[in-house]
């Protein structure tokens, strides 16, 4: 029985975590549950799952009222990463959305706790800091994004990175991938959050629609396999069948196909190495037809910004993210039209003086000298 932590146990990902351990009730034990706020729905995911300890940032005046059992409640703005600490569990599944996610990740592998790694933004602004502590302690991070685990799964000798030549991430585009520049300058918030193929949390929806998203999953797989920027190829694929590719030396291509159902990324880090009986739907390649296309990086910016700010390194990747999560978030509120987001993004990019081999606090610290000035370039 493995002790789980779910870090954002309320958003799309810890959502269908809890689904996964609901279906195999002799395999998983919940230990600890965070959430930003909703109260509500935490309570009624702990009084369900009974874990010991459950850590809320805020709105949680009125948490120990709604629960009917025994539990020690964390909050504050650091609840996540004090959780990982106080509570004993076998694996952490960090499905918190942003940079909020970093200090709990990096909490996990001090520990050397199995980290169970949705929180891309983690892996993004931090990746090789995280990547050395976890091989310092020789604890595992596996991947829930579903192109990453695809990746995991072609993989089948952990000792076996050296033998990759190339990386295929595959796309589905988003739901503008067939528009001109022209039909993007007035896209809706509503328009952004209908996403083709997925059903995710807002951010990474909207990061979809900029294709952002792949951006960050670029850097994400370097960090997570040590391959290079020119070896990892972004292939648009709207079917969403093939969520992602690998090229080995010998010129084999390894591909990982299914329905696209997050439950099966989060249930193969939860059960790895071991494959449990599945919950999605079946494929059904017959009357399929599966395209692959070049993306347009004229048109979608910022996977071309991510790139370059992978390349230069240092704290440009952190730059990347805060002027994202702050432009994302003013694009929901209805304040930032949909083709603003990388043009702010570059000029953050541009404006920045990087630190090389950053600390964790020079990357916290860009992201946040980062915030303040993209808040104050819009509204100038
Ligand atoms: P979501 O918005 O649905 O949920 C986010 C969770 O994080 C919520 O439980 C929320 O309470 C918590 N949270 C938000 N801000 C917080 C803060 N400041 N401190 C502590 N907790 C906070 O997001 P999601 O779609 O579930 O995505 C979660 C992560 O997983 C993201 O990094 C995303 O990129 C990644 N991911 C998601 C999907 C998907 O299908 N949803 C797929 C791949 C990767
Ligand atoms: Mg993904």
């Amino acid at each position: 029985m493995k002790r789980v932590l779910i870090l954002g146990s309320t958003g799309s990902i810890g959502r269908q975590a809890l689904e996964v351990i609901k279906q195999h009730p002799e395999e998983f034990k919940v230990v600890g549950l965070s959430a930003f706020d909703n109260s509500e729905l935490l309570a009624q995911q702990a009084n369900e799952f009974k874990p010991s300890m459950v850590a809320i940032v805020r709105d949680s005046s009125c948490i120990s009222e709604l629960l009917n059992y025994k539990c020690h409640i964390i909050t504050g703005e650091d609840a996540p990463a004090r959780l990982v600490e106080a509570c004993a569990a076998d694996i952490v599944l960090n499905s918190i959305v942003g940079i909020a996610g970093l200090m709990p990740t990096v909490s996990a592998l001090k520990k050397g706790v199995t980290l169970a790694l949705a929180n891309k933004e983690s892996m993004v602004t931090a990746g090789e800091i995280i990547v050395s502590m976890a091989r310092e302690k020789n604890t595992a991070i596996l991947p829930v994004d579903s192109e990453h685990s695809a990746i995991f799964q072609c993989l089948q000798k952990p000792e076996g990175y050296g033998e990759i030549k190339r990386i295929i991430l595959t796309a589905s585009g988003g739901p503008f991938r067939d528009y001109t520049v022209d039909m993007l300058k007035d896209v809706t918030v509503d328009q952004a959050l209908k996403h083709p193929t997925w059903s995710m949390g807002q951010k990474i929806t909207i990061d979809s629609a900029t294709l952002m998203n792949k951006g960050f999953e670029v850097i994400e797989a370097h960090w997570f396999f040590g391959v290079e920027y020119d070896d990892i190829e972004v292939v648009i694929h709207p079917e969403s069948v093939v969520h992602s590719m690998v090229e080995f030396i010998d010129g084999a291509v390894l591909a990982q196909m299914g329905v696209p159902d997050m439950r099966l990324p989060i249930q193969y880090a939860l059960s790895y190495p071991q494959r449990l009986r599945g919950m999605i739907k079946p494929l059904d390649l017959r009357g399929l037809t599966l395209t692959f296309r070049k993306p347009d990086c004229e048109k979608f910016r910022c996977l071309q910004l991510a790139y370059d700010a992978a390349l230069k390194g240092g704290t440009y990747p952190a730059v990347l993210n805060a002027a994202n999560e702050v432009l994302v978030d003013l694009f929901l509120k209805g304040a930032l039209r949909f083709l603003d987001i990388p043009v702010f993004i570059e000029e953050a990019l541009n404006r920045h003086s990087p630190i090389y081999n950053p600390s964790l606090e020079d990357i916290i610290y860009a992201d946040w000298r980062t915030r303040d000035a993209v808040k104050k370039m819009v509204v100038n």
